[in-house]
């Protein structure tokens, strides 16, 4: 079997543009204006003739249609573990591959600052599953909640700008894209659920399995367990971002589209829901959480008043 290797996803770049006062920890983005366009198609080039010319012998690949990286050893001519569970998809055309430079190459990271605390991460063009990474700054130190693929030296450079990161926290599988390499670049570790370790494709001992209902990380900022998605999948509870808190939910919830309903699936993409007995469950232990704020895992998705009362008003539809 052929390994496609994706060597240019998109030949489109946007050029993203920062500045920022290291004095007064400022920021400002005043561009993503440099966008050009040299060609857009898909230059799949066959991965044993990139290995033949040892063209990406050194690096491992990313897969194209969830993100994740994987690690050197693993069987290429395989497809991803990750796309072939039933809560993601396989692509029509197949199997399909990156190199970590040309990812690097085509796409670029943007920071949103959403609050004094808050920045948004995402990466543009859009890659992959398409999800956003949060950076959240503490007193004690800052935390990265879910994760992206592109970890290039100017994200770097601005997350180091501004503390660094004490830890990265994953909600779920589909989110651990490059995990290993960002928690080496920043020498910290990684909150991933026990209950989803055997998604783990590219483990690493920066990986910390916590297990029970909850954890504690920094500044009295949460990872909860709550199921549903993936057995282990998780939010972060954040107290001091808005009133009554803050909850950042990955996939675990998603806000539709109006904002007015929230949902809880077995796959999105598939349409999959959970059953009615795990949506029971998840509401219940949803009313001993405390916010008013939900933020999810794709550009838009901020419901910033009354979010508990929505989540357990959309969920109470279903009962
Ligand atoms: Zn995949
Ligand atoms: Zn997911």
């Amino acid at each position: 079997m052929d390994i496609k290797l994706n060597s240019n996803p998109h030949i489109y770049r946007v050029q993203a543009i920062y500045i920022y006062t290291m004095k007064r920890k400022d920021f400002l983005k005043f561009s993503t204006a440099s966008a050009f366009t040299a060609a857009l198609g898909l230059a799949d080039v066959k991965a044993s003739e990139m290995l033949k010319n040892n063209s990406f012998g050194e690096s491992a690949l990313l897969c194209t249609t969830c993100g994740t990286k994987f690690k050197l050893s693993f069987n290429y001519s395989e497809n991803c573990p990750v796309c072939s569970n039933d809560r993601q998809y396989l692509p029509i055309k197949g199997q399909s591959w990156t190199k970590p430079e040309d990812l690097s190459a085509n796409f670029s990271n943007v920071f949103k600052k959403i609050d004094e605390h808050l920045y948004e991460i995402r990466t543009v063009p859009k890659f992959a599953i398409g999800q956003r990474a949060f950076l959240i700054l503490t007193p004690q130190g800052n935390i990265l909640w879910d994760c992206i693929s592109l970890l290039n030296d100017s994200t770097i450079a601005f997350i180091q700008s501004l503390g660094g990161l004490k830890a990265i926290a994953i909600s779920h599988p589909h989110y651990y894209s490059s995990m290993n390499e960002w928690a080496s670049a920043f020498n910290c570790p990684i909150y991933i659920h026990a209950q989803d370790q055997e998604f783990v494709f590219n483990a690493s001992d920066k990986i910390i399995y916590w297990s029970g209902k909850s954890i504690g990380l920094l500044n009295d900022i949460q990872m909860m367990n709550i199921g549903g998605h993936f057995p282990g999948s998780s939010i972060l509870h954040v107290p001091f971002l808005s009133d009554k808190g803050t909850v950042f939910c990955g996939d675990t919830f998603y806000i539709s589209p109006n904002k007015k309903h929230i949902s809880v699936m077995y796959s999105y993409p598939n349409f999959i829901p959970v059953s009615l007995m795990e949506i029971k469950r998840i509401n219940a232990q949803m009313k001993e959480v405390y916010f008013d704020t939900l933020i999810g895992a794709f550009d838009g998705q901020l419901i910033n008043e009354n979010a508990k009362e929505l989540l357990h008003q959309s969920f109470n539809k279903y009962v």
